[in-house]
């Protein structure tokens, strides 16, 4: 099984379970390595109530100390943060990238102005809205977000879809800018199988954004973001499926903030 680098810790507020069963979880899935990328801190604090505080960073390397310790060479730990790209953001993503030998960031986008639109507190704003507008606005800034070459992994790239929002027509007019972003920037994608189990009920992205990826020569990594032990590596025979389906061959494994290739089995 490939390695599953998005992983939470209770230090976000809303993932729960021990370092121990978490990495007990990664070796029955016969992963090839387990990555931890809690939702990173935010300035200016408080920032929201789901994530680490700045405070807290310290915490979070003993957590993953305890997971590595527990593991004993059964499979690789490593050390990751799932970062919010927010407008403005830069100067903090290279601050934080400083504080500790990452290796790898994700970059996610939750929020589209002062909205996180993924988080479930706000459907009814979501039945009030623009959908076609919102797309629109969500892959703009997932394209900036990608332009900005800061991360070595870039989130669940159609997570716009969750709540199953989704525009009318050929999608491609939302995908193709996009795309063409990643691949100039040379960025790596997730395929996320946690969206499986969100109202939008695919996998994050949808096959077509996977084959216009693969296409371009994007690399992917395939991640179960699982916020409990119960959720490492979940669905990953499906989503090896997938990313085959798409045209996929390997995957990419990071140790700091190098890359190297791993075949799809
Ligand atoms: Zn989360
Ligand atoms: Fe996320
Ligand atoms: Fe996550
Ligand atoms: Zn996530």
């Amino acid at each position: 099984m490939p390695a599953d680098y998005h992983t939470h810790t209770p230090l976000c507020r809303h993932a729960v379970g021990e370092p121990e069963a978490f990495v007990d979880a990664a070796v029955a899935a016969g992963l090839t390595e387990y990555g931890i990328s809690d939702h990173a801190p935010q300035i200016p604090e408080p920032f929201d109530d789901w994530r680490m505080s700045v405070a807290e960073l310290p915490d979070y390397f003993r957590w993953i100390e305890r997971a590595r310790a527990h593991a004993m060479g059964r499979i690789p730990v490593r050390t990751g943060l799932e970062c919010d790209w927010l407008t403005g953001c830069e100067p903090w993503i290279a601050d934080l990238a400083s504080r500790h030998e990452w290796d790898y960031l994700i970059g996610s986008v939750h929020y589209l102005g002062e909205w996180d639109f993924d988080n479930p507190k706000w459907l009814g704003r979501w039945a009030e809205s623009d959908v076609e507008a919102v797309w629109s606005h969500y892959w703009a800034t997932y394209a900036k977000m990608a332009d900005s070459g800061l991360f070595d992994i870039l989130g669940h790239p159609d997570l716009v879809k969750k709540f199953a929002h989704i525009p009318p027509g050929d999608l491609d007019r939302f995908y193709e800018p996009a795309i063409d972003a990643i691949a100039a920037a040379g960025g790596v994608i997730e395929l996320n199988s946690a969206g499986w189990h969100k109202p939008c009920a695919e996998a994050y992205p949808a096959l077509r954004f996977l084959e216009l990826a693969c296409s371009a020569g994007i690399g992917l990594v395939i991640s179960s973001d699982a916020h409990a032990p119960g959720e490492v590596g979940r669905e990953f025979s499906r989503a090896i499926d997938l990313a085959k389906a798409a045209g996929y061959r390997e995957t990419i494994l990071f140790d700091r903030r190098e890359r190297r290739s791993e075949a799809l089995i």
